[in-house]
């Protein structure tokens, strides 16, 4: 009975519950987008999500806005509101320099109690996926995990989090009608990264979070960043994938040469990561991550949907197969019919016959251009 008590009382504190969001959506609750950052570095993730919280702000009404918590708040900040973000809740103290989900997770739950979100976004990284679940419990509030597409319902102002289930074979979209805030994560890649808006001032809101003396303190004793990380396929101008048209692991030693001549890194279809023959962390698609370079080769990889979820919206495709009624040339910008096994190493002598010619010039460049 006691604890029952007890779970109400929490509940009245810090459940933002209305009797439908869209009430709360409709009255100003603003667009919130958790900055992951290490000091004054940030996920790019986070940016992605600020230019999203943007849309979502202009659609409901509102202002979008970044809670930075910790250390490099102000610097964070600016660049928050260039990309988009009305504002920004710094929240500091002496436990929060280094990330940990205990203390991290009071601060933004007490930010969300007292200014009253419709909706927190945070990247669905190993990070973001720790805090939010914890802030989602805090808030008795619903948690969309993994989200490949937001949208506001015209009608009821809620946000549809769409998401695969069931093993990826059907795309639900969630609602979270009777809880505030709305919370998601979403996947890394799936927004383009903003805009850079020089004069754009954001008002800054500091507060100095007040954490239970019973918080975790963390020390940094040294940073040891993942190498596979410095490989990653988020961020890359130019990826080079192979698929089961490579028929061994050994193959990919090819497109690694090409990759690597045209300054980009190695990803793959699910049939080549199942296959043992690359890491599951190089895969695109549906069940992989979703990419948008300047450049994506597709060898020897046929096209099935749950690939080009990953991959369509890079600016440039080029297809290589040997099959002229692969789906992947519907959605590649160059297709090439033929043995990959030729025309890989055929480009690769290209790439560097280019790049010796251009010499002192630097090399071949690889331009940025617009999103599809
Ligand atoms: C729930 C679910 C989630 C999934 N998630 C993903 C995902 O995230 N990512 C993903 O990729 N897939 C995913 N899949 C699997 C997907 O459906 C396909 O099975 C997979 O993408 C096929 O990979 P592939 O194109 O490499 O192989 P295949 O479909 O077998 O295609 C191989 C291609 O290589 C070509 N080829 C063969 N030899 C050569 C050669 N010498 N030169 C040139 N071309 C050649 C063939 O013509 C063929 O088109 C998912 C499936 C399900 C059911």
């Amino acid at each position: 009975m006691a604890e029952e008590k007890k779970n109400a009382a929490r509940r009245g504190r810090n459940n933002l519950a209305a009797e439908d969001a869209s009430v709360n959506a409709a009255n100003g609750g603003e667009v919130w987008v958790v900055i992951e950052h290490e000091g004054p570095e940030a996920a790019s993730v986070s940016w992605e999500l600020v230019g999203a919280a943007r849309l979502l702000a202009d659609e409901l009404g509102v202002r979008a806005a970044a809670v930075i918590i910790g250390a490099g708040g102000r610097e964070l900040a600016a660049r928050a509101c260039a990309s988009g973000a009305a504002a920004a809740y710094l929240a500091s103290g002496p436990k929060l320099e280094v990330y940990s989900a205990d203390p991290h997770c009071q601060a933004l739950v007490e930010l969300a109690v007292r200014h009253k979100p419709g909706i927190i976004l945070l990247g669905a990284t190993t990070r973001g996926r720790d805090l939010a679940s914890a802030a989602a419990t805090e808030l008795e509030t619903g948690l969309t995990a993994d989200c490949t597409e937001l949208k506001i319902d015209p009608e009821k102002k809620l946000l549809l989090q769409t998401r695969p289930a069931f093993g990826g074979n059907v795309m639900a979209t969630i609602i979270t009608p009777r809880h505030q805030p709305q919370m998601a994560t979403v996947r890394p890649g799936v927004f383009p990264q903003p805009g850079h808006l020089p004069e754009a001032p954001g008002e800054i809101i500091t507060s100095r979070a007040r954490l239970k003396a019973t918080a975790a303190s963390v020390k940094q004793l040294e940073f040891i960043p993942d190498p596979e990380d410095e490989l990653s396929l988020q961020g890359a101008k130019v990826i080079v994938a192979g698929g089961r048209g490579l028929k061994a692991a050994r193959n990919f030693a090819l497109l690694e040469e090409l990759a690597q001549e045209l300054g980009g890194t190695v990803a793959a279809s699910r049939a080549a990561v199942d296959a043992g023959w690359i890491s599951a962390q190089r895969q695109v698609g549906q069940t992989g991550q979703t990419v948008r370079p300047v450049l994506y080769f597709a060898m020897g990889i046929s096209g099935a949907i749950q690939h080009l979820a990953g991959m369509q919206a890079s600016d440039i495709v080029v297809a290589v197969n040997n099959d002229p009624g692969a789906p992947i040339f519907e959605v590649a910008d160059y297709g090439i019919v033929g043995d990959l096994f030729e025309v890989a190493p055929a480009l690769l002598e290209e790439v560097r016959r280019r790049k010796a010619q251009a010499g002192a010039a630097g090399g071949l460049r690889i331009e940025t251009g617009t999103s599809k």
